[in-house]
């Protein structure tokens, strides 16, 4: 078949037709090759059908029968009950709906009717009743249509707009995959493919689609199938290679300062360190100092989960910059967490003989201007500080080095603003949740990302729990067993006036009623951001040194502070939160050598989304399946803004998810443009069509190849 057919209308495939082409169109499905690329989000497992003598209360289970009565009965006075028994050769069941439309039930499920039936059964209310099955999932199977799509296989379960039913796009799907994947051809070099283990396309589409039974579920779930590998990596490959030539054309940027890494300084400041750094801090500082050593600006994201241990990669990049004789800036999402970096960081500084310098918004202005004069003059070293380090009035001597902590919080905006003081200082970005607006940076800004993937030893698991506002008391009756065994609390809320939402709870209301009510043996304090500089640190220090038993904080405790022996935390009103936002605050404890607790507390009503965020935080501690989790709650909306941009937008990957296949594709697009900088050799033409056909007019690729 010709190459050209995939750019055919969807239209013209049998079952499809005009009217459906318009639903199709909806969904962004116009063309073959349109459908070969939109994969099913996920897969149900049905190859495993089942006779009903097998079938056992409650476990999840498909099987196959025929109808052999149907019809409702009444249930009390006034309801009724739609009743199918499904008989095969080994025994029958009953399946019954509650709520149901009495002509549809009727025509779907005639005597006689063939079906494929999926779903839990219980046993029914009378002890010779047999099982019965509620709502089940059921597929009618219509004579010579009872093919291997919908049973005895693993089946695609794709997302479809309104007016399109699941199994109509499955059974057009498959003609799709049939008559089309096999045409497809493949595009990469054959060393690439082994390199990296790569499907051979046609088949990937295939299987992508309708996967081998022996395909783990668990693999197809998570889209790590060679073939669903495949074809993300297909994808960031062809955008990643596009933006690699097109910023070849816009010059590569060397505006940098080449760092000379490994100084003394450097080595000073590791000897003073009292553990040795995880294999996954190593690695990460090596790709760095590379950056580092490079005139060409660092541009990095570091991901790392809370506790992983980022601070001290910030710590080497900045002492990396004083080595050489130039600056460093740390940049915080807020007050607090400047400062606990300041304090963190200054027994280290002091130590080495570094200057460093907090400045924050907060300084009294004599204390500001001498602390910027001195920035100006190059004589301070390191500057720790929140957005006050954006604003026009620092001027730095010679930055050289910018780490910004946690960027959740900051708009990719700032961050281009902090990039540009002075000549192109080397950026580090630090998150531990990252956001697909970082990760889109990530992808088309050519970002490199790094990833911190182990703990330092001995980190405790910590226990998440929900509890709704009837069972507060539980939660509080835990807090005092972990205070009476000498630990210490966090309690979090999200306000801290009365005025913006009245009816929740206020810092201050509960404090009152931790220290009146609840725990009057026990000091309690209350810190937010509205306190003043000094105040702030004392009751840090304070809670640090455990003179402090009770926390009760706003969200200026999200970030960066360190207590080991703070234990448990209780997050009043949860269902307010933001998924990323609580995860950093669980962040909080789970820091020293106890078993720690972070327990929620939830308000009803809570909308089904803020159920989605609270069950996601109880069931996962991983920040990055917590921003998956995240992107699927509010879906993705068009992220990286790249359908206005003209860059191409992802179909099959997802910057969450998919993250280390970008660094992955990224490399060997190096690798490729180092082999053969203009596409030129003949085992590469395919490759340089399939690019040109991705970009369309996106770019003027033509002029550079
Ligand atoms: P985050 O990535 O959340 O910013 P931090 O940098 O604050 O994490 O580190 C959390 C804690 O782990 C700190 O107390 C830090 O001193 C400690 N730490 C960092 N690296 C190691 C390591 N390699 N071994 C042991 N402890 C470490
Ligand atoms: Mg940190």
């Amino acid at each position: 078949m010709k190459k050209s057919s995939l750019k055919d209308s969807i239209q013209f495939v049998k079952g499809v037709g005009p009217k459906r082409f318009q639903l199709f169109r909806k969904m962004n499905l116009e063309t073959i090759e349109d459908c070969l690329y939109f994969l099913p989000h996920r897969y149900e497992d049905r190859s495993r059908v089942v006779n009903i003598s097998e079938l056992t209360p409650d476990e999840v289970s498909t099987f196959q029968g025929e109808i052999i009565h149907s019809g409702a009965t009444p249930l009390g006075r006034r309801r009724k009950i739609y009743e199918v028994l499904i008989e095969d050769p080994t025994g029958t069941v009953q399946a019954k709906w509650y709520k149901f439309n009495s002509k549809y039930m009727e025509q779907k499920y005639a005597v006689g009717q063939k079906v494929v039936v999926s779903g839990k059964p219980t046993h029914g209310r009378s002890a010779f009743a047999g099982l019965e099955i509620i709502h089940p999932v059921v597929d009618t199977l219509s004579g010579e249509d009872s093919d291997s799509l919908e049973t005895g296989r693993v089946v695609p379960i794709y997302s479809i707009t309104e007016g399109l039913h699941l199994k109509t796009l499955r059974k057009i799907m498959k003609q799709v995959v049939d008559n089309f994947a096999p045409a497809t051809e493949e595009f990469f070099p054959e060393d690439l493919r082994r390199r990296n283990d790569l499907m051979d396309r046609s088949k990937a589409f295939a299987q992508a689609h309708f996967p081998d039974p022996d395909v783990s579920g668990a693999d197809l779930d998570a889209f790590k199938t060679p073939a669903q590998r495949r074809l993300i990596f297909e994808e960031l490959f062809l955008i990643l290679l596009g933006l690699a030539f097109k910023k070849r054309l816009a010059g590569e940027s060397s505006d940098g300062v080449p760092l000379k890494t490994r100084g003394e300084t450097i080595r000073k400041f590791v000897r003073l360190l009292s553990f040795d750094l995880t294999g996954a801090q190593k690695r990460v500082l090596t790709s760095i100092m590379s950056d580092l050593e490079s005139a060409r600006p660092m541009n990095r994201l570091l991901h790392g989960d809370v506790g992983s241990g980022k601070t001290l990669i910030a710590m080497v990049a900045l002492l990396t910059a004083v080595d050489n004789g130039f600056q460093g800036a740390l940049m915080a999402p807020t007050e607090l967490l400047a400062e606990q970096h300041y304090l963190n960081l200054h027994p280290f500084c002091q130590e080495i003989g570094v200057n460093l310098a907090l400045a924050t918004g907060t300084l009294r202005p004599k204390d500001r201007k001498i602390i910027l004069e001195n920035v100006e003059a190059g004589e301070i070293q390191i500057v720790v500080g929140t957005h006050a380090l954006f604003q026009k009035d620092v001027r730095f001597k010679n930055l050289a080095v910018a780490v910004i902590d946690e960027q959740h919080r900051f708009g990719v905006r700032q961050r281009e603003t902090f990039g540009k003081k002075g000549p192109s200082p080397h950026v580090l970005v630090m998150t531990a949740t990252p956001i697909p607006r970082s990760l889109a940076m990530v992808l088309y800004g050519n970002m490199d990302v790094s990833v911190l993937d182990e703990m330092p030893p001995g980190r405790k698991e910590i226990v998440t729990k929900l509890f709704f506002q009837n069972r507060r008391d539980q939660a509080y009756q835990f807090l005092r067993g972990e205070l009476e065994a000498g630990r210490q609390a966090y309690v979090v809320a999200p306000l801290i006036e009365e005025s913006a939402l009245v009816d929740l709870k206020t810092v201050q209301e509960i404090h009152q009623q931790l220290q009146h009510d609840l725990f009057p043996e026990r000091r309690v304090e209350i810190i937010h951001g509205k306190l003043k500089k000094e105040d702030r640190q004392e009751l840090m220090a304070n809670f640090k040194a455990g003179k402090i038993d009770i926390l009760v904080a706003t969200t200026v405790i999200e970030v960066g502070v360190d207590v080991p022996n703070a234990t448990i935390m209780i997050v009043e009103h949860a269902e307010r939160f933001g998924l990323a936002q609580l995860h950093q605050l669980r962040g909080r404890v789970g820091r020293g050598g106890h078993a720690s607790h972070c327990l929620l507390v939830a308000y009803p009503p809570v909308t089904e989304e803020g159920k989605a965020r609270l069950e996601t935080m109880v069931k996962s501690s991983d920040g990055f399946v917590i921003a998956e989790k995240d992107l699927e709650i509010r879906g993705p909306g068009d992220v990286m803004g790249a359908r206005q941009s003209g860059l191409p937008s992802l179909r099959v990957a997802n910057l969450v998810r998919d993250v280390r296949e970008i660094e992955t594709a990224r490399n060997e697009v190096q690798t490729l443009i180092e082999q053969d900088p203009k596409l030129e050799k003949p085992e590469h033409q395919k490759l340089k069509q399939a690019l040109f056909d991705v970009w369309g007019d996106g770019m003027d690729l033509t002029n550079i190849l």
